[in-house]
């Protein structure tokens, strides 16, 4: 008997007859004697539908409330899927993140777990009962609702699994796997038998939504065993993320190809080039609560700098207006100006650790496109680029063939 944590994504419940499904695959499970605990996201465009409604409102929604209209959709899907499991002569009982108390932090539409009270779970589970659970959302530490940003459910899925010490943590999905690259955008895209652990953290970190970050995050520093599947097949073996390099079945320096199309840049002209200045400008953008990716600093020329970095493209607005506001007379910057339409394109893969020339060969093949880089930056497992947006699919289409990721490494 194994204690199974099963998260199914959106379009693995868009309808009642998809839920149905869901719920044959449970009672399999169960008839074969583990535990299960399901964790399921709202039905599939239904948080994109109630982000729309907020709109409608405010047109930038208060986070607070944001956060209460979009945790609705999860509290649909875990009484659905409750109800089938019964009706299929199951015992079964919903929670909402409250109710089983996912405790996290208040930063609203990006809130993140700091523990989770796993005993009424327990007791369920030891009583006979399938559990599901609500993903994406939580409570704060004063009884606020929280979510945990897009794709949340991921997380919600494994953050449940390493409270429960659980066996396994299988993520259900309309793919059957964690691919190459996205095989919507790439249809050569091949589907991985494993990823390491760390490249599935670059991979998930730069834009593959198969995952979210904090999912594998939480994965790696729980060791939860962690696989990715498909809703709509039967025995599929998916792709099992693993914690030894040594174990990697498929030796190719590259694994896969990961792109955002989130990413927006700006640029901070003529900034003097004297100590302080970086803190200046990213200090108010982090008081703000934005993220920073990629940040670049040009050598001072005449005493003075241009002063590049990209946020995500939702607090692209958010970021241009501190920084005209607040920082550029403060320090006496020339101007501020911003891109965005651009995206980010990454190649990732643990061989890059022993081999050479990765870089200049991704730069080459671009190039030889005509594509323009205009921001690099790298780490021991990944290069990304940031570009024009409109040569995204290009980008991503030319660099899968060139590392041969269409191919079965020999
Ligand atoms: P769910 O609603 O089940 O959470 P998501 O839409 O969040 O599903 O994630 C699954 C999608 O991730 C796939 O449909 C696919 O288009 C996309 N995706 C992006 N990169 C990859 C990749 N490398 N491998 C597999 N899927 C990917
Ligand atoms: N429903 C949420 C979203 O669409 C969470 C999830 O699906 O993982 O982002
Ligand atoms: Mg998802």
């Amino acid at each position: 008997m194994a204690l199974i944590v099963q998260k199914y994504g959106g379009t693995s419940v868009s309808n009642p007859e998809r839920i149905k499904n869901v719920v044959r695959r449970v009672a399999k499970f169960k008839a074969l004697g583990h535990q299960i605990v399901v964790v399921v996201s709202a039905m599939s465009g239904e948080t994109n539908r109630l982000i729309a409604l907020a709109k409608e409102m405010q047109a930038y929604p208060d986070p607070r409330e944001l956060d209460t209209v979009v945790s609705t959709g999860e509290q649909v899907t875990i009484g659905l899927v409750s109800m089938g499991l019964m009706q299929a002569g199951l015992k079964a009982k919903s929670y909402t993140g409250a109710q089983v108390r996912i405790l996290t932090d208040s930063a609203f539409t990006k809130a993140r777990i700091l523990s989770i009270d796993e005993q009424n779970i327990s007791n369920d589970l030891a009583n006979g009962y399938v559990i599901v659970v609500a993903g994406f959302q939580g409570i704060d530490q004063t009884g606020n609702i929280t979510t945990l940003g897009r794709g949340g459910s991921d997380t919600t899925g494994v953050a449940i699994a390493a409270a429960l010490h659980a066996d396994e943590c299988q993520i259900y999905t309309d793919v059957d796997g964690v691919y190459t690259t996205d095989p919507r955008l790439v249809p050569e895209a091949r589907r991985l038998k494993t990823i390491t652990f760390e490249e599935m953290l670059e991979m998930a970190s730069l834009g593959s939504k198969v995952l979210q970050i904090r999912a594998v995050e939480f994965a790696g520093k729980y060791k939860v065993k962690l696989r990715v599947l498909s809703s709509f097949e039967e025995d599929c073996e998916g792709t099992l993320i693993t914690f030894e390099e040594n174990n990697k079945m498929e030796q190719a320096i590259i694994s896969g190809i990961a792109f955002n199309r989130d990413e927006a840049k700006i640029t901070v002209r003529g900034v003097p080039d004297k100590p302080g200045i970086a803190y200046q400008i990213l200090g108010p953008i982090s008081e703000a609560n934005v993220d920073v990716d990629m940040i670049i600093q040009n050598l001072g020329v005449d005493g003075s700098t241009d002063f590049s970095f990209t946020v995500h493209r939702n607090e692209f607005d958010k970021a241009m207006e501190i920084l005209k506001n607040k920082v550029q007379g403060h320090i006496g910057a020339l101007s501020v100006v911003g891109d965005n339409k651009t995206a980010k394109v990454s190649v990732v893969g643990v061989g890059m650790r022993s081999h050479v020339g990765i870089a200049s060969k991704m730069f080459r093949s671009l190039a030889e496109e005509g594509i323009n880089i205009q921001m690099i930056s790298t780490s021991e497992i990944k290069i990304s680029v940031v570009i024009d947006e409109k040569y995204l699919e290009l980008a991503v289409r030319v660099l899968h063939k060139v590392f041969d990721l269409d191919q079965e490494p020999a």
